[in-house]
């Protein structure tokens, strides 16, 4: 080839490394153009951003680092799980603390308390009022109440003879019945001088079942009076008295009758007759004995006690007769008279 063309050549290769030489040095400043390692051309790259970008744009996004403070709150979570998980741990050995509750068994002894309870016992106290109300309705039934399957009684608390003694000069008597009662022959096994019949509390027995005319009961038929204990069960101990001013108007096998001066006739049953203190037509006082209460009944014996009768003029229905009427009332009250004055 010509000498002109080889110089050309020559001339184009010599500008070629020289647009190398510019590029290398563009692109790779300061490093050797050869024996480069691979690791540290990245670290380079890095260094040749931040000198180019501080110069302007860098103080912008540097507030933006600011707001990577916000994400501290993203940490915040990671220390909440861990708090849960140890929180479970520890109630775990709470429980075992727990066992110390046995301690509120030794509380049981609280129960101490239930013994105090027994202080409600002032209750039992209210029973002693009780026994105070007793004694009132033990002292006299009420008229007209008789004994069960004895008949039918009257309730009439008329005061048929008012202010009259009590026709026993020892008051401490008891009304009840005779035959219905101990050694009456429709009563219990006992005998007359059972401790029943001298205890209270009396008990009528006006219309008691007998054959005996006595207007005033229900059944028409009745006993007419009222029997009597004397304070105690000897015969022949205790006096008979005259219930009130008046004459005595007969005396009978074992009955004397006392008339006052308001037309009553008191009649007395089963006086001793040896004992009698009395004759027919004889003026008596209140309190004048007229006999010993006796058995005396007849031929034939009865109890120990006094058949007392009052008999006046009353109305039974329309008509005004002359009849038996109920004593027990007038009884009751003499003898509290009779006791008070004792
Ligand atoms: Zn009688």
């Amino acid at each position: 080839m010509g000498r002109a063309f080889a110089d050309f050549v020559s001339l184009l290769m010599l500008a070629g490394v020289v647009v190398f030489i510019y590029w290398y040095d563009v692109h790779y400043d300061g490093e050797p153009l050869f024996g480069r390692d691979v690791s540290e051309t990245d670290p380079p790259p890095p260094e040749p951003d931040p000198d180019p970008d501080p110069p302007t744009p860098e103080p912008d996004p540097e507030p933006p680092l600011p707001e990577p403070e916000p994400e501290p709150p993203v940490p915040e979570p990671e220390p909440e799980p861990e708090p849960p998980a140890p929180d479970p741990e520890p109630p775990a050995p709470e429980p075992e603390p727990e066992p110390p509750a046995p301690e509120p068994e030794p509380e049981p002894p609280a129960p101490e308390p239930e013994p105090e309870p027994p202080a409600p016992e002032p209750e039992p106290e209210p029973p002693a009022p009780e026994p105070e109300p007793v004694p009132a309705p033990v002292l006299f039934l009420p008229p007209g109440e008789l004994i069960p399957g004895s008949g039918t009684g009257r309730a009439d608390d008329t005061i048929y003879a008012p202010g009259i003694r009590f026709p026993i000069e020892n008051p401490r008597a008891f009304a009840n019945s005779q035959v219905w009662g101990a050694g009456g022959f429709r009563g219990p096994a006992g005998g007359q001088c059972a401790a029943s019949n001298y205890n209270f509390p009396w008990r009528d027995n006006f219309c008691e079942t007998r054959g005996y005319a006595t207007p005033m009961c229900p059944a028409g038929t009745g006993h007419q009076g009222q029997d009597i204990r004397p304070p105690s069960c000897d015969n022949r101990l205790h006096w008979a008295v005259a219930v009130s001013d008046g004459d005595i108007t007969s005396i009978g096998t074992y009955s004397v009758r006392l008339t006052d001066d308001e037309g009553r006739r008191f009649t007395y049953l089963h006086l001793d007759p040896a004992s009698l203190q009395v004759s027919a037509g004889q003026r008596v006082s209140r309190g004048q004995r007229i006999g010993l209460v006796s058995n005396a009944f007849g031929g034939t014996p009865t109890t120990i006690h006094l058949h007392f009768e009052i008999r006046q003029s009353v109305l039974v229905g329309s008509d005004l007769i002359a009849t038996p009427v109920p004593p027990y009332a007038s009884l009751v009250a003499a003898y509290q008279e009779a006791i008070a004055e004792d």
